[in-house]
């Protein structure tokens, strides 16, 4: 059976729904210019039985493809060969119940388990992503590779880019990019071109330099690194031991998370191989957040009439476009210490409000002030993450104290870089007391005495 019997693009506009085969480098619908998904016929691929079947894998981790945390899942993202299959080792993740996180954003023990993606190759759950996404640009014979990126993306592209002989190219606002992040970037071979600019006038920029110079586009448009990107709830059924969790926190970025998530859970259900799907929630910073403004239709306490819906593909796109005019005769840049989900105009948008559909979404926004201390919590009771994945428990304690979600369910969040990302933030927070869980360093004279005082 040929690969391209099994998998297809298809347009998210039900108007067109124009469909396209997998060996095409796309990215946005040619005939009205939407989003792409990628979409399988089911029927002609052998998925297992039930999702505890993929743990067999194990026992063959010597093949790099059942070590692959997301290869090993293979015949649920099965649009290429395994000729073309590119791994690093990513998705070894760790799913970590955490009692002392929980008491913090008052859940009860055992209830709380948070999803650490920093542990990828890169530290961020973009390797996820960018393993289908090589695989499908070695499918198609692309040599070289473009991304715009707040910073985990361009790291794991020129990981990838490098580790499969692609050349890569990544955009990054000027002054706009976490310490480690741009280390990761020009340690890993990749040009890096810092534009004069946000995040979003990086993406308009690399998408024209990608359609003039024919490079491979690897943000999170391209429908092949969602694919890649749904195994990240694969692993957190595993880590539950084949169960799902009753919610899904996820910051809120791009939105190509959420996005890959919510079809994930939506194709599980069609196949059998869950029950029920978890409701999903979202998290913005309150600096960058167009989702929770439009999904919420409350601004500064007062609900405004442009609520954004999924509505079966039917988006009423006046309402984004409006918000975006508003933005640009505002001359709107976002701002927020979480630097990977300072986005005001996410690509993954309508996808998004899908996943919303899907999952019983909840959207929410919160401080740079709330971020920062759910940041020391888990630096100090977990493994610790970068500024927006702890965006994810700071949103969780709000929708705690609205009674949204209860102290007894289950609940997962993803925690999507590592907190080596970007260690200016946490060394601000700690030295200068930004907070309530600053642990600043104690000045001492060069004196044994006076140093054992301070110790006891
Ligand atoms: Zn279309």
């Amino acid at each position: 059976m040929g690969i391209t019997d099994t998998a297809y693009q298809k347009c998210i506009n039900p108007d067109c729904g124009a469909q396209f085969d997998c060996w095409q480098a796309l990215f946005k619908c040619p005939t009205c210019g939407e989003l792409l998904d990628v979409q399988y016929n089911w029927d002609k691929i052998e998925v297992p039985n039930k999702l505890s079947d993929f743990a067999k894998r194990w026992a063959n981790r010597g093949n790099p493809l059942d070590f692959s945390g997301v290869w090993r899942f293979r015949e649920l993202l099965n649009f290429c060969d395994d000729k073309y299959k590119v791994t690093i080792g990513e998705g070894q993740t760790i799913l970590q119940q955490n009692n002392a996180v929980a008491e913090y954003v008052d859940m009860k023990p055992g209830r709380l388990y948070l999803q650490y993606e920093g542990l990828n190759p890169s530290g961020s759950f973009k390797d996820n992503g960018m393993a289908a996404a090589f695989s499908h640009a070695k499918m198609v014979g692309a040599t070289s590779s473009a991304c715009a990126s707040t910073g985990n993306t361009s790291a794991s592209v020129a990981l990838y880019a490098h580790s499969c002989g692609l050349k890569a190219t990544v955009f990054i606002g000027s002054g706009r990019i976490a310490f480690g992040k741009l280390s990761q970037g020009m340690d890993y071979g990749a040009k890096t071109i810092q534009i004069r600019g946000d995040f979003d006038d990086c993406m308009r920029q690399v998408q024209d330099v990608c359609t003039k110079l024919g490079l491979y586009l690897l943000n999170s448009l391209n429908p092949f690194r969602l694919e890649g990107q749904k195994t990240i709830m694969y692993r957190i059924i595993e880590g539950l031991g084949w169960e799902v969790p009753d919610w899904i926190i996820v910051p809120g970025g791009n939105l190509g998370n959420s996005s890959a998530f919510g079809k994930a859970f939506y194709e599980l259900k069609q196949l059998g191989l869950i029950e029920q799907i978890p409701r999903m929630a979202i998290i913005n910073a309150t600096g960058a957040d167009t989702l929770t403004e439009l999904v919420n239709a409350v601004r500064h306490g007062q609900v405004h009439n442009k609520k954004l819906l999924w509505n079966d593909g039917g988006v009423n796109q006046a309402i984004i476009d409006d918000y975006y005019a508003d933005l640009t005769a505002r001359n709107f840049s976002p701002h927020t210490c979480a630097s990977a989900i300072e986005i005001s105009r996410p690509v993954n948008l309508k996808k998004c409000l899908r996943a919303l559909d899907i999952c019983n979404g909840v959207v929410r926004a919160v401080t740079d002030e709330e971020i920062l201390d759910a940041k020391a919590i888990v630096g100090k009771y977990g493994l610790g993450c970068e500024p927006a994945s702890a965006a994810t428990i700071a949103g969780l304690r709000h929708l705690r104290s609205e009674g949204i979600i209860d102290a007894d369910q289950r609940v997962a969040c993803v925690l999507t870089g590592h907190p080596l990302k970007d260690p200016n933030v946490t060394v601000s927070y700690h030295k200068e007391k930004q907070g309530e869980f600053s642990n600043p360093p104690i000045e001492a004279p060069n004196d044994l005495d006076e140093i054992i005082k301070l110790i006891k």
